[in-house]
């Protein structure tokens, strides 16, 4: 086992393998406050990549209701339950890793699931069971008090547990760009993947014998395209780009602002060790111990500045950047009410304004001689 510095835990841990950034990282940011879960990106990932043979059961995006739904069943709780906790002391994780805790012999701590638990995504979590007495409301359903969407898709992480456990080293992690992919000509599917990822993003596919996952669309992102996920999102939650190395973050790069400058988007159970580069902004209307237990102790201060967002130009101008543009902004700058994204060579390509101008056209149009109806 190596040493290496992961920033999300604020110390060292042991990983199989040394530390070896890529030049830059993959990395997107996913507003919470706005899925509505219509599973639109879901269907466009599926349409995408996984409508063959053996990739029936294959969600490489998945839409789960926390904290009742999973993909697969009990995905998180099964190893928060073989992790056995671990606390933070300020931005300090003290526990141990899936790595660090990894039985002996073993080079991750993991669990494979059955095939059952991946046989009913979505079912009943959104549903309320018997009747509801009229005027009982939301609060009278002890598990509709609150709930929220959480949009899950391979966070290309920066020390992988499928890269680790596979034994025959078929998963690389590509040095461009830190997209992880699965050598379909090496991998014999003895399945180490699936069992070392914590966030169960790696499947099996029976029909060819080998390992599958998310490739964040790298052919798209290698045009400047954000992924298919990405610009199908109704709820426009998505921001695709690149996280700069630890200490070399700037202002100018919307994913660095986010995550590292306001901190205002987290990593996913950074306490098991991955270093995950999908960054969630956590729900505000969820309690606060469960938030941290999801995404570590900044989910109080990321809540905060969220609720104030309308009260911070930059940052409720960036908010408007999303969905904007189906291109990569790697850069954005704010005039005035306006926001812009840019490419790397500095080229504009979307204006939002950050207050968007609101029309009232009369009931009545004289022009075309027609009543509208959707006019107050
Ligand atoms: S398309 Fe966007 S809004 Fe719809 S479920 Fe997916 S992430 Fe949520
Ligand atoms: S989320 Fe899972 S499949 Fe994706 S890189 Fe991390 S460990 Fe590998």
């Amino acid at each position: 086992m190596a040493r290496v510095n992961n920033w999300q835990l604020g110390r060292e841990m042991s990983y199989w393998y040394p530390e070896s950034r890529p030049q830059r990282q993959f990395a997107a940011v996913f507003d919470t406050n706005k899925c509505i879960a219509c599973q639109t990106c879901t269907l466009a990932c599926k349409t995408t990549w996984t409508s063959g043979r053996g990739q029936e059961y294959m969600l490489w995006n998945n839409v789960e209701s926390k904290p009742y739904g999973f993909y697969p069943l009990a995905w998180d709780l099964k190893l928060l339950e073989m992790l056995n906790g671990g606390a933070w002391t300020n931005n300090r994780y003290d526990g141990q890793t899936i790595f660090e805790s990894a039985p002996a012999g073993e080079r991750v701590l993991g669990w494979r699931p059955e095939q059952q638990d991946y046989a009913y995504p979505n079912v009943g979590e959104d549903d309320c069971t018997g009747q509801v007495d009229k005027g009982a409301g939301m609060m009278a359903l002890p598990h509709m008090n609150w709930f929220f969407y959480l949009a899950r898709i391979c966070n290309h992480c920066t020390y992988p547990a499928c890269l680790a456990s596979c034994p025959r080293g078929s998963i690389y992690k590509r040095p461009e760009d830190g997209i992880v992919l699965v050598d379909q000509g090496r991998c014999r599917g003895y399945q180490e993947c699936v069992k070392g990822c914590p966030y169960k993003k790696v499947f099996f596919n029976p029909m060819t014998g080998t390992s599958e996952k998310c490739i964040a669309c790298y052919p798209k992102m290698e045009q400047g395209i954000q992924p298919q996920c990405f610009v199908n999102c109704i709820g426009k939650i998505r921001l695709a780009g690149y996280i700069s190395k630890p200490g070399q973050e700037r202002q100018e790069n919307p994913i660095d602002y986010l995550v590292r400058i306001r901190k205002i988007a987290l990593p996913l159970f950074p306490q098991f060790g991955l270093e995950p580069n999908v960054y969630y902004i956590p729900p505000i209307h969820v309690p606060l111990s469960f938030s941290r237990q999801l995404f570590g102790p900044g989910a109080d201060d990321a809540v905060k500045a969220y609720r104030n967002a309308a009260n911070d130009p930059d940052l409720s101008s960036l908010l408007c950047l999303f969905g904007s543009s189906e291109q990569v902004m790697t850069k954005w700058s704010r005039q005035g009410d306006t926001v812009s994204g840019l490419d790397d060579k500095g080229t504009t390509l979307v204006r939002v304004p950050r207050n968007e101008p609101v029309f009232t056209r009369p009931a009545y149009d004289k022009l075309y001689q027609i009543t509208r109806t959707n006019c107050p």
